[in-house]
């Protein structure tokens, strides 16, 4: 079944879930009315069917490789990025003085949700040059701004971000990659960089590093990390792709999938930079590219997981095989086939609404700066990420399910969905991480943003109740929980403890989030589809929040019951 573009969810959400309105009616905002977002997702939406979905396969049997230092990319992955640069997908958020669309996140996640249903490993290209954009729009000096930004919007240029070292993985503060003042305004840089996704192509005129690394003397961890600007090739003074610049892709990794997108070993030899943000100033700049990216991968969960919902769905309708009483005569008559459906539906629609109100958040904070809105897209953002990634892992193995013996045979593509989208788990930070900042660093307001949001789930589950009490209640229920293990979490005093239910805190609070946002839907849509997809998740995915907090507040301490020898024996 070719992939259709869900531009009528997007539109309910938007109309009746997380609450587009508000970002409209903003200054900063003003132009993103229905009219203009619906054209604009219909657009989206038909480069993603008829231009990227075709390339998912190709990308996955021929994988970027290396050619005497050049990077190949796979077939059709230059016409289709051209495609994107030239529909100005690339700088949809972007601020329109540089060329920019200057369209809301919210409007952009659902873009970068729709190109990562089609082409996930396309789709990467993009994601990377639009975190560079909005870090270089908050943190570089104006030439820099003036010279690379109208490129890198264009898409003529591309971007990536370096963090990753051999020895300094989750812990970046542990990088070593070095820079020298050249006391021209420009640094040497020199160090080596592991796993850079899009570290090269062979269609853009020029790729642009953001680089992290140390000057003489920087203190340890992560205070004495520094941004560079490294461009593949040094701008010439007509800002055209000059010489060449001392770095170099020294490898492609052999991956399990994302085989269309290059992961580089990149080289830097005394390449030539500009510093972005202040001195020691690094990981706040970076910071702002690896949040944008955060909710982008937790999108690509998302995507990953509408594409596979939709083969899956085509293939069940296509299959037959046993007696069924159903109304087609093929497997998706089954009920435990139709568990499966609707499971992958239901959890698809919680998932993109949570990332679309973290979006919201964003926005919100963009255009107000209010610091309840910057709270809460903080607090979103980790759960976005992690929740919309699982939900893209469940989702694409349920499909390989679904498709019995034929998911495990690669010529359906069932595998690929699954295959492709297990590393947004692992990239951006895993998502151990993720709950890791969810319960420590985002919970140092001693829990204030969760409590604001437990607030808003119960006052709209207490409007509810009229008109479902069975649904309302159980919301209610279930965030009172969540309430109770929030403060239990803040209680603790040795952050072990907190660490040990971080991971399990998380999907819970996801969990409860999900029952909000259908309990929402079925309000909207009372009697039609939507209603009854939220008693699906309310009655049967919901009820999973009491085992994930159990899980939660069960401390570290038998975590460590086993010693190291026996957990071996
Ligand atoms: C395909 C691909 C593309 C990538 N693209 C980029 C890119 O463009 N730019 C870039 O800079 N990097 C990139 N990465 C790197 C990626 O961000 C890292 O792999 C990731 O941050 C994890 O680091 P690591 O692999 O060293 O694992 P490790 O940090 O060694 O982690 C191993 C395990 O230990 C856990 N762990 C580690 N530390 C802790 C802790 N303190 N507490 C609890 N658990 C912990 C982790 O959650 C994980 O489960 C990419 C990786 C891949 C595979």
């Amino acid at each position: 079944m070719p992939y259709r573009a869900p531009v009528d969810d997007y539109t309910f959400l938007f109309d009746h879930v997380v609450g587009l309105s508000q970002v409209v009616e903003t200054d900063r905002f003003a132009e993103a009315t229905g009219d203009v977002t619906t054209a604009i997702l219909t657009e989206a939406g038909k480069l993603c069917e008829d231009i990227m979905a075709p390339l998912q396969r190709p990308g996955d049997l021929h994988p970027a490789r290396l050619e005497n230092g050049v990077v190949r990319t796979s077939p059709g992955y230059a016409e289709g990025y051209k495609a994107i640069a030239e529909g100005g997908w690339v700088g949809i958020a972007a601020d329109p003085e540089y060329g920019g669309m200057g369209l809301p996140m919210t409007v952009t996640t659902a873009v970068n949700e729709m190109m990562s249903a089609a082409c996930l490993s396309l789709q990467l290209a993009p994601l990377m040059t639009q975190g560079q954009i909005e870090a270089l729009e908050h943190h570089a000096s104006d030439d820099i701004k003036t010279l690379y930004l109208p490129k890198l919007i264009s898409g003529e240029w591309a971007g990536t971000m370096n963090l990753t070292e051999p020895q300094a993985g989750s812990d970046v503060g542990a990088l070593t990659s070095k820079a020298e003042d050249n006391g021209d305004g420009t640094y040497s840089v020199t160090g080596q960089k592991i796993y850079i996704s899009w570290g090269d192509n062979d269609f853009t005129e020029n790729v642009c590093h953001l680089v992290l690394a140390r000057l003489p003397g920087a203190p340890a961890g992560t205070k004495g990390i520094s941004l560079f600007l490294v461009p593949r090739n040094i701008p010439d003074e007509a800002g055209n792709p000059g010489v060449a610049n001392s770095l170099k892709v020294v490898s492609l990794e052999h991956k399990m999938g994302l085989h269309g997108s290059p992961t580089c070993v990149m080289q830097y030899d005394g390449a030539t930079g500009w510093m972005v943000g202040p001195e020691g100033g690094g990981m706040a700049a970076m910071f702002t590219m690896m949040n944008n990216a955060r909710l982008g991968v937790g999108g690509q969960g998302v995507g990953a997981a509408e594409g596979a919902y939709q083969h899956a769905l085509g293939y069940a309708l296509d299959r037959k095989q046993g007696k069924t009483k159903g109304e087609t005569g093929t497997i998706v008559d089954h009920a435990d086939v139709r568990r499966m459906l609707m499971a992958m539906k239901a959890d698809i629609f919680a998932a993109r609404a949570i990332a679309l109100s973290c979006a919201v958040a964003i926005d919100m904070t963009t255009a107000t700066g209010d610091a309840e809105w910057k709270a809460r897209a903080a607090f979103l953002t980790p759960i976005a990420k992690a929740f919309g990634t699982e939900v893209g892992m469940d989702v694409a193995h349920q499909g390989v399910q679904i498709h019995g013996g034929m998911g495990f045979v690669e010529e359906t593509g069932a595998a690929q969905f699954s295959r492709d989208v297990r590393v947004t788990a692992i990239y951006e930070g895993t998502n151990g991480i993720q709950a890791m900042d969810l319960v420590a660093r985002k919970m140092m307001d001693g829990g204030e943003a969760a409590n604001r949001l437990l607030d808003e789930i119960e006052e709209h589950a207490e409007g509810a109740k009229a008109q479902f009490p069975d649904l309302a209640d159980a919301v209610w229920q279930a965030s009172e929980s969540l309430r109770e293990a929030t403060d239990w979490l803040n209680a603790q005093g040795d952050l072990q403890d907190r660490f040990a239910g971080a991971v399990p805190y998380l999907k819970a609070f996801a969990r409860v989030l999900g029952g909000h946002v259908h309990l929402k839907a079925a309000v909207a849509d009372a009697g039609g589809a939507r209603e009854k997809l939220a008693r699906f998740y309310i009655q049967r995915l919901l009820p999973e929040h009491v085992g994930l907090l159990a899980h939660a507040q069960a401390g570290a301490g038998d975590l460590y019951a086993l010693s190291v020898d026996e957990l071996a024996a």
